[in-house]
């Protein structure tokens, strides 16, 4: 018997008819949720997606799934994603792959994953559904071990991390300390010259609310054309905006060379939250890219995030990840440049500062006065709200082997 033999690999969704459901979040986004409003993005050429950015994308993905990662001496590593169809991937493809292994075997485990997951695979929701395992795993293992996440990936640099705020109120931001405030574009190419005027008109006034050298970022997610993103860098560079960001679909890496070239030298061009693997993001390092954003839970996880800084060490290009919570921190505070991080302004009126996964896990550290400070505690620090009423996401089907209903192996003791 060996203490962080993994025993169980689970899928489950928070039970939907919880009176108090997740409230702040991803986990508990709700109609009226800031990032659920008029937000620039793919969609907004069609006009009955318009006004709203959840009519077009589904930004919930179909529902917060909690991943449980259990040892054989009953510690439990969790990590959350998003939608069925992850959960399906994870409890009827991934879970036998890890099953066995042990929680400190973190490229094998997800070399298990990559290769078996090849002919369909690759990046998008299989990622999503790696990256939350490999996650689970390194909780499982700081678990395991009594140690922070941050202290097994090789130690950190720095014990806080200076953090800039996203979210819809750049003067909230700016009184609350943040190291910068990054807004949502709100028109895209679609919408015309009126638009184009509406954006620059946005960033107007969020300069006239913040102090004069507080940083500004747009961010363009997959909105925009390569003419847009260009015009867009020189009308708000004199405002003191530092970034534009992902302002292309991830595949155009030669639009995004086009921008490169013809931006404000002052401005960096920042993209990949919807990039996956060192593979990937080797592509973006080759086009040109001045920061690199990977998402912890979607590129690959913490296993995948290591060997992407790599890739990105050796073009010079800087990593600074998208949200994802206490995984970004952990990582962040262990890499040489790691200097600067988001932190999403997840409260439904974009004004105070709410832990990124409450309430479903409790113990994350929150950033005061723009600094959030990594803390000790085993694994991400993080715990299960023993309050979520937690269900399988994914019940089975008769007669199929490895489903919970299924007859197979996983039946045993069910
Ligand atoms: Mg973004």
């Amino acid at each position: 018997m060996t203490a962080d033999r993994i025993v169980d690999v689970r899928a489950s969704f928070v039970g939907r008819d919880d009176p108090e459901p997740p409230a702040a979040g991803k986990a508990g986004r709700r109609g009226d949720h800031w990032l659920g409003g008029k937000v620039a993005n793919p969609m907004t050429r069609y006009a009955e997606f318009r006004d709203s950015r959840d009519a077009g994308i589904g930004a919930d993905d179909g529902g917060t799934v909690v991943v449980e990662v259990e040892a054989e001496s009953g510690a439990v590593g969790v990590w959350t994603t998003g939608g069925l169809a992850a959960a399906a991937i994870i409890e009827q493809h991934l879970a036998r792959l890890v099953k066995g292994e042990r929680a400190s075997a973190h490229t094998r485990i997800w070399d298990r994953m990559f290769a078996s997951t090849l002919r369909y695979g690759r990046k998008g929701l299989v990622l999503h559904a790696i990256s939350a395992v490999d996650l689970a795993i390194w909780d499982l293992h700081g678990k395991v071990v009594g140690e922070p996440v941050h202290a097994l990936i090789g130690g950190r640099i720095r014990d806080s991390v200076q953090v800039y705020a996203t979210g819809p109120r750049p003067e909230t931001a700016a009184a609350l300390g943040f190291a910068g405030a990054k807004l949502p574009l709100v028109w895209g190419p679609s919408e015309g010259e009126a638009g184009f005027r509406n954006n620059v008109a946005l960033a107007r006034e969020a300069r006239a609310a913040v102090p004069a050298d507080f940083p500004l970022m747009y961010d363009c997610w997959m909105a925009l054309d390569v003419d847009y993103a260009v015009r867009l860098a020189h009308a708000v560079e004199p405002l003191g905006f530092t970034w534009i960001e992902e302002p292309l679909p991830p595949d155009d890496y030669a639009g995004l060379r086009r921008i490169r070239d013809r931006m404000p030298p002052t401005m960096t061009l920042n993209t990949g939250e919807h990039e996956y693997t060192a593979a990937g993001f080797r592509l973006l390092c080759e086009a040109g890219v001045d920061v690199i954003q990977p998402d912890l839970g979607w590129c690959g996880g913490m296993t995948e995030v290591l060997r992407i800084a790599d890739v990105a060490r050796v073009y010079d290009v800087r990593v600074i990840p998208h949200t994802c919570g206490m995984p970004n921190y952990h990582f962040v505070v262990t890499q040489p440049g790691g200097d600067l991080a988001e932190f999403p302004v997840l409260s439904t009126d974009g004004v105070s500062v709410a832990p990124q996964h409450a309430p479903l896990f409790s113990g994350e550290d929150i950033p005061v006065n723009g600094w959030l400070t990594v803390g000790e505690a085993p694994g991400f620090g993080l715990t299960l709200n023993p309050d979520m009423r937690l269900v399988p996401a994914v019940p089975g089907l008769p007669g199929v082997p490895g489903s919970r209903r299924g007859g197979g192996v996983d039946d045993q003791g069910q």
